[in-house]
């Protein structure tokens, strides 16, 4: 309220921005200064931080409000928010559903109307896929892009944070809100930040759209196929050129790598929580009881199992053959990337294999868990940026086109994006809840 009152002065006094008394909704990783900041752990549950994002303070600047922290997996290690603490969240377009993770209390919140934009963070897939989920706009920007002083770190060379929002104006409205140079964030890249609403409304006449094949291969449920081929025409009526032999041969490995990867680079990130500073603590008789005690009660069975898969890659004798190795895979899927966008401005393909599943159906079946973010990693591994728009449903649940492209060209995503919503009504739909 005080925060609303806030921005109501910002309005008299002639100084409102764009999303000044915009209400707003943040993943609960994201640090906010006096409130709870879980992240979905029994880890944190009592940890309140004495700083903001940096992300935060931005739209704080501009008078946006925050109305919630919302649910996650664990640490962001998911992909249904099933892996939560304290309760899983539902998908609004059926409740019986996952609303996708680990940013799916983001996504589910913005789809029931909850606010008019929400803050998500993306390592392997965490804000496109539960936005395909429940109908919403999602976009991954740039490694580099935006700051990520005040988000609790999973895996440093994957993580960035970005907007779920109902439609492409909103999302560019809050990328010209968060984007940029921080000097609390060393990764934080110095490039100028265009104004994104400039690209709104630019026709797509000759804008070059690759299809890469190895995005429409087994386990991609026929339904989404079709709609998402459908899309893709959709672009091509409105003047894109489509280009349909464009291959990325080494996609089939991405998933292999960030398995090694993100849980290696977890694994480090992690060792902070010990019970000595904050957050959770058991006191027994000595310091390696105390911590074994902290951490055993303290992390969940998903954020365990990476700890110690990332424990076991980084250990001596199999760094080589399992880090090392999957290190030089991300050099080879980062230049077949590079080569694409040599040929093409965009690429085209679903943001997840299915729609949204049933809570319960994959929460024992971890490699079909995984494979959910199969199509959604290699942007990650690349460090692109890629955005995730309503495309269709299927058996009554949201589809989402994925469109991915080079670094820093997150223009040309809106630029398409925007298009492709002036031509289509999927973005307005809503459930009914
Ligand atoms: N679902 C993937 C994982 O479990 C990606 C999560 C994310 O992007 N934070 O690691």
């Amino acid at each position: 309220m005080e925060q609303a009152s806030a921005a109501d002065r910002m309005r008299a006094e002639g100084n409102a921005q764009p999303l000044t008394g915009i209400p707003f909704i943040a993943k609960d990783l994201l640090c906010t200064r006096g409130i709870l900041t879980t992240c979905g752990s029994r880890m944190l549950a009592n940890f309140v931080p004495p700083h903001n994002a940096t992300v935060i303070d931005r739209l704080f600047a501009q008078g946006s409000v925050l109305i919630g922290k919302t649910n996650m997996d664990e640490f962001a290690m998911g992909s249904s928010t099933e892996h939560s603490a304290f309760y899983p969240s539902h998908n609004p377009w059926n409740l019986d559903y996952v609303p996708g993770g680990s940013s799916g209390g983001s996504a589910a919140g913005l789809a029931a109307g909850e606010a008019l934009f929400a803050l998500g963070t993306d390592t392997g897939g965490s804000i496109r896929q539960p936005a395909s989920f429940c109908g919403v706009v999602g976009m991954k920007p740039t490694y580099g892009r935006v700051s990520r002083y005040g988000a609790v770190a999973f895996a440093s060379s994957l993580d960035q944070i970005g907007p779920l929002t109902r439609d492409i104006r909103d999302c560019a409205l809050v990328m010209n809100a968060i984007s940029g140079r921080c000097d609390k964030d060393s990764t934080s890249a110095p490039v100028d930040v265009p104004d994104y609403t400039t690209c709104l409304g630019r026709d797509i006449k000759g804008l070059r759209i690759g299809v890469p094949r190895e995005y429409f291969v087994e386990g991609l449920q026929p339904e989404v196929r079709r709609i998402v081929e459908d899309a893709i025409r959709a672009l091509e009526n409105l003047g894109a050129t489509v280009l349909r032999d464009i291959s990325l041969p080494s996609t089939r490995y991405a998933l292999a790598a960030y398995y090694i990867i993100a849980p290696s680079e977890a694994s480090a990130n992690l060792a902070r929580f010990d019970g000595v500073r904050y957050g959770f603590s058991r006191q027994l008789a000595t310091t390696e009881e105390s911590v074994l005690a902290t951490r055993g009660e303290g992390f969940g069975p998903e954020v365990k199992r990476r700890i110690m898969l990332g424990t076991h890659t980084l250990s001596s004798g199999y760094y080589d053959a399992y880090y090392l190795k999957a290190l030089k895979v991300r050099n080879i899927i980062r230049e077949e990337f590079r080569q694409a966008f040599e040929q093409c401005d965009l690429l085209a393909m679903p943001t997840s294999p299915t729609v949204a599943f049933p809570i319960g159906s994959k929460i024992h079946d971890l490699m079909q868990m995984y494979l959910s973010d199969v199509l959604t990693i290699p942007a990650n591994i690349a460090g692109i940026p890629a955005l995730s728009l309503p495309c269709g449903f299927a058996d009554g649940l949201p589809v989402g086109l994925q469109l991915m492209a080079n670094s820093f060209r997150e223009d040309l995503l809106f630029q398409a994006g925007h298009a492709y919503q002036q031509a289509s009504e999927w973005h307005m739909k809503q459930p009914s809840l």
